[in-house]
């Protein structure tokens, strides 16, 4: 099932597209080269010799030079609907993904109120129906207004069209409660995605504990906090045969927690941050909390280097921003005081091909990979460039540099862990289950910028 039937996007007029002599780059399905690729009525066609593709009535974009990748997924955003529409709302949200490169996210349930109920998540279907640039599918809470007590009634939630449950923005602290969920979960199907965090080993910390906290005098949340909540979650999940998906993974020893599951037979997948992947705690030593503040909270070195390990090894499933706006003012105070969480989905693709890509960290094609790789944990298929999928390309321009915020944000929040930086590598243009999605403004009819 394609992306637009699976999470029924508003049948529009697919996209008749020609990106001419486009390198096309889709690792997933095995393909790498130059070619004129072809879209049609919403769907990859043909990915033909370059030069040799006629327009037929479609638009040509000259794309020599520029990369074609699969447009990327995103399993962890958070788009404030309902209740906080001055950080976000599903138009702005998902304009935010278009830009960058996204055809798909994924919305978490932690809004005012918390998405609870059948109603709950029939009406951010119809509102995304009506008003989103991309596919967005949405959780429900595994807990009755995320108090992490009673069980939402998850098989009427799916029903409902809830792609899978998460209390993302806490915990889920009692081990009887997730257990009861993951036996709820064999008979309705939706993965369970985890914010693992153990309350009272993070206690009031503010950041990683470690050096740099010691040397700020500021409270510390320890790696242990992540990883021993992962792993008495994995020993559930493999007891009652159930599907988790871990979400933000931060430290070396909860990449080590997701391998020794995963070694075990634990149907359990996770994700990492392009954060996380970038930046170190010492980043925090700036305290400017509207782009170093978030839970979890930016690690050590050897954190960084093992969660890239864990995207080599396969480890890591895929790449997700957990893209979290917030207003000005409660990231104008003191570090302590400030709100957890930055924006990612219009940096995400040029940071990592910034600080991972360009320094031969990690391969262009991983990196692409591991940005397609968060619909499957939630049976959604990987957009694909492959002829016969349904198009969801981002068009890339891995040459050019531009300044974060220098033209203002797609998102209505500004609090982008990546604000004021130069990146390398910026998105062009995105196909989204079929449609054009978005164009930067100085890339329009078949001229390049
Ligand atoms: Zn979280
Ligand atoms: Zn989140």
């Amino acid at each position: 099932m394609s992306l637009a039937e699976a999470l029924d996007m508003r049948p529009g007029e697919g996209a008749d597209l020609v990106l001419g002599g486009a390198t096309a780059l889709d690792p997933a399905a095995g393909i790498e080269g130059v070619h004129d690729v072809v879209v049609r009525g919403g769907r990859v066609v043909e990915l033909a010799a370059p030069g040799s593709a006629a327009a037929d009535g479609a638009e040509r974009v000259e794309a020599e030079g520029l990369h074609a990748f699969p447009a990327f997924f995103d399993p962890h955003v958070h788009l404030r609907v309902p209740g906080q529409e001055h950080k976000e709302d599903i138009e702005t949200g998902s304009r935010a993904a278009a830009a960058g490169g996204y055809c798909g996210v994924i919305a978490m349930a932690n809004t005012e109120p918390p998405v609870s109920t059948p109603a709950d998540v029939e009406a951010l279907r119809e509102a995304a129906r009506e008003g989103a640039s991309v596919a967005v599918g949405f959780l429900a809470t595994v807990t009755r207004g995320m108090a992490g007590e009673e069980l939402t009634e998850m098989a009427e939630l799916r029903e409902a069209g809830a792609l899978g449950f998460s209390d993302d923005g806490l915990p889920l602290v009692s081990a009887r409660v997730l257990r009861r969920a993951l036996q709820y979960q064999r008979l309705c199907g939706g993965t369970i995605a985890l914010h693992e965090e153990d309350p009272e080993l993070s206690g009031d910390g503010v950041m990683h504990e470690g050096p740099v906290s010691a040397a700020l005098g500021l409270a510390g949340i320890p790696s242990v906090s992540e990883s021993t909540a992962i792993a008495r979650d994995a020993a559930l999940a493999g007891y009652e045969d159930g599907r988790i998906h871990v979400q933000h993974l931060s430290a070396a020893e909860s990449v080590a927690a997701v391998r020794v599951a995963k070694e075990a037979g634990v149907r359990i997948s996770c994700e990492a941050s392009p954060h996380h992947l970038c930046l170190t705690d010492e980043a925090v030593r700036s305290l400017d909390p509207r782009r170093f503040k978030m839970n979890p909270p930016l690690r050590a070195e050897a954190d960084r280097e093992a969660l890239i390990e864990g995207l080599r090894d396969g480890t890591i499933d895929c790449i997700a921003t957990d893209h979290a706006p917030h207003a000005t003012e409660e990231k104008e105070v003191p570090f302590e005081q400030a709100a957890l969480g930055v924006t990612g989905l219009e940096t995400a693709f040029a940071a990592l091909h910034t600080d991972l890509v360009l320094p031969g960290v990690l391969d262009l094609s991983l990196a692409v990979e591991k940005l397609g790789g968060g619909a499957a944990p939630f049976g959604l298929e990987r957009p694909s460039l492959a002829p016969g999928s349904e198009a969801n390309i981002a068009l890339c321009d891995l040459g050019a540099e531009w300044t974060v915020g220098e033209e203002g944000y797609e998102s209505r929040s500004q609090n982008s862990w990546c604000a004021g930086r130069t990146l390398t590598g910026r998105v062009l243009m995105t196909v989204a289950a079929g449609r054009v999605a978005y164009r930067l403004r100085s890339f329009s009819l078949g001229v390049a910028a």
